[in-house]
This record gives C-alpha cells, structure tokens and sequence, in this order.
C-alpha cells in the first residue's frame, strides 16, 4: 500500500513539485517500506517524535552495517542505506526545543514567529550551521496567533542579511480546513500571491527563495494548480493517524 502510492505520486507529480513524506504518528517500519520504495524527503511535526525516529533509522543502519561486515557483504550498501533520508520539520516549533531538531533537518518549514526566526538564528550561530527555512504566513480563517502577515514577511525578508545563519527559501501554508473548495482555492491564491511578491521585491534572494510549500492529501492537485514546488503527504501514503 505505501510503496504503491509512493510510486504512484513519484509518477504522476509534476518534475518540478518535490514530495514530501509526512510521516508523523506513523512507525518507523513504515518510513523505510517508504524509503525502500525511494522516497527520501521525510517530515515529522514533534521534536521527540523526529529525534526518536532519527536515532531509531540510524541504529537500524549500523546493525545492518555490522551484519554486512561479519558476511563479507556489500558494506558500501549498507552504510549508503538510509543515510541519505532527508528531514524537514512542520509543526509548530518551541524555542527551548531547537536543539531536539535543528541537528537533525535540512529544512524547517514552520517559522510562524520572529521570536522562533531570531532563536534560530541564535542557535546556528553557536553551532555553525545554517540553517534553511520556510517563512508561514497565517492565511486561514481558523483562529490563531501563530503565523506571520504578508506584511511581517517583507519586512523579514528585508532585514535578511542581519539573520547571518539562516537562510530563506521560501513559504510554507495551509489552507483552511474545510470542504469548501473555494475557500481552499483563495487561500493557495493569497499564499501563492506572497511568495511571488517576495521574489519580485527581493531579486537578490530570489535565486535561493524557490519553495511554496502548499498541498497536503486532500487538496494537492489544487496546491499544483497554484504552483506548489513542495507538497506534504501523510494519510494519503501512510493511513489515517491514531
Ligand atoms: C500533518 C500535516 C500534513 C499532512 O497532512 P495529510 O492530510 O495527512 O496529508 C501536512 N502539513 C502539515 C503542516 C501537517 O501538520
């Protein structure tokens, strides 16, 4: 079941929108049936989730490392397997958990607040890495206080050089959670809309600003319509979460 929709989303995506795994609530046993099926980018929303699954993955690949050794096996293999899983993390991120994450991801995809962008900034700086982000803008009508305006975006955006360890690559939203198609469809219309003003009011940037991350299981075809590079897939690959 999970190879065959891997399989399937890898052949009918558009070359240019990246898969996202959402593997959150989900085993570990089924991130590799993914992985074996050649998904490689992988995203989890908790901290302790994320590192027990991280840690989990890493010592399945030395014990299979060892064996390989002891039967004079294909080692390359073993070490290459696994290894090259990427990270993103999309939930809603605390302050006091960056280092529970930020050692483990290539991308953070849920900056909702300029407190959590200066914290991460922060925290690249003391460890020497830079680290790669999406900015959220808050668009849904669903009540909340996480999630910047389009407005809090460009003034970031335009204060970028001062966030020496991190770097911007684009926008991650979600549309309202509803059936209404319309009102899911506006809400990619105004998530599409900041991330073309960001390109054209920041050319310096625009080069590395390349990601809309829009589309989830039930409203992906949509996202792709608006000109989503990255949409993020859980139930759709893995089942419905406990
Ligand atoms: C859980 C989650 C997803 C995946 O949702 P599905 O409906 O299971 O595809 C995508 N994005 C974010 C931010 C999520 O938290």
């Amino acid at each position: 079941m999970i190879s065959e929709t891997i399989q399937r989303l890898h052949s009918e995506l558009p070359p240019t929108v990246k898969l996202v795994a959402v593997s959150k609530f989900h085993p570990f046993e089924s991130i590799v049936e993914a992985y074996e099926s050649g998904q490689r980018i992988f995203a989890e929303s908790r901290p302790q989730e994320l590192m027990a699954k991280v840690r989990r993955l890493e010592e399945m690949r030395a014990s299979r490392v060892a064996e390989t050794r002891l039967s004079w096996g294909d080692s390359d293999a073993a070490e290459a397997w696994l290894s090259d899983i990427e990270w993103h993390f999309i939930g809603h991120l605390q302050t006091n958990k960056l280092k529970m994450v930020l050692p483990y991801v290539s991308l953070v995809q849920s900056v909702d607040s300029l407190r959590l962008l200066e914290a991460i900034n922060v925290w690249g700086e003391r460890n020497g890495k830079v680290i790669s982000v999406l900015l959220e803008p808050h668009v849904a009508a669903e009540e909340t206080k996480q999630g910047f305006s389009p407005e809090e975006i460009l003034a970031i955006l335009a204060d970028a050089s001062s966030y020496e360890y991190i770097s911007f690559k684009g926008i991650m939203g979600m549309a309202t959670f509803i059936e209404d198609e319309s009102v899911v469809d506006s809400d990619f219309a105004a998530l599409a809309d900041i991330f073309s003003q960001c390109r054209l009011s920041f050319p310096s940037l625009a080069p590395d600003f390349t990601e809309l991350s829009i589309g989830m299981s039930d409203d992906y075809p949509l996202a792709i319509a608006h000109g989503s590079t990255m949409v993020r897939i859980g139930s759709m690959i893995f089942g419905s979460r406990q």
